[in-house]
């Protein structure tokens, strides 16, 4: 057996999965190729979007819009949850933390976003052989009140869903927001039972952590 497969067989567990940044290119392609057709003027543009080359910090939030746009339906954001997780089940991750920052737009609310993502992995979970927990993630661009009402929507749907929603993940760009403001929040969801999961200090500006 060469290293590759090896590798590849070994069970293993996944801690820190972006929904957004989970799907390997093939998959991104699929779904955009079931979203919009194969031959679209959508997948001609993804095809070039799709060319990563590295870049800084700013390129790499750059490349998580178009996943954005692809999952802002609710068909889109189901088969995103789903393909994602059978690329980590390929991969033989037998345990696997999904995050995901609840998105409010004109066809669902965040709730309705979260409720789409649970619906999805609670689906894909009687196909696959993987354990799958989500938490929900601020974003630290955004205000506090939205990180509140991110933390009520996790308790809110924690008792219907307490096999799948474990926590709370602050992340989001590192130039923006201050981790400072959303201690009170992050401090009610773990007063809560609710584990936090912390992106901070990824750069180099004290102020902001
Ligand atoms: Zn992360």
């Amino acid at each position: 057996m060469d290293t590759t497969n090896f590798i590849r067989m070994m069970p293993k567990i996944e801690l820190h999965a972006h929904l957004n940044g989970s799907l390997c290119t093939k998959s991104i392609e699929e779904l955009c190729e079931e979203l919009y057709g194969v031959n679209s003027n959508e997948k001609v543009l993804l095809s070039k979007e799709l060319v990563f080359d590295g870049g800084n910090l700013d390129q790499c939030f750059l490349k998580f819009r178009f996943m954005h746009e692809l999952t802002a339906t609710k068909k889109g954001l189901q088969l995103a949850t789903e393909l994602a997780i059978r690329d980590f089940a390929k991969d033989n991750v037998i345990y696997l933390e999904l995050r995901t920052t609840p998105k409010k737009n004109s066809e669902m609310s965040k709730e309705e976003y979260v409720k789409n993502v649970l619906e999805a992995i609670e689906r894909t979970k009687k196909i696959e052989s993987i354990h799958v927990s989500l938490l929900l993630s601020i974003d630290r661009s955004k205000s506090v009140a939205e990180a509140e009402e991110t933390v009520n929507i996790a308790l809110q749907l924690k008792n219907t869903y307490k096999d799948i929603i474990s926590g709370i993940d602050f992340s989001g760009n590192p130039k923006l927001g201050n981790f400072m403001h959303f201690i009170p929040v992050l401090e009610k969801a773990r007063k809560n039972d609710l584990k936090l999961a912390l992106h901070c200090a990824e750069i180099h500006v004290p102020c902001r952590i």
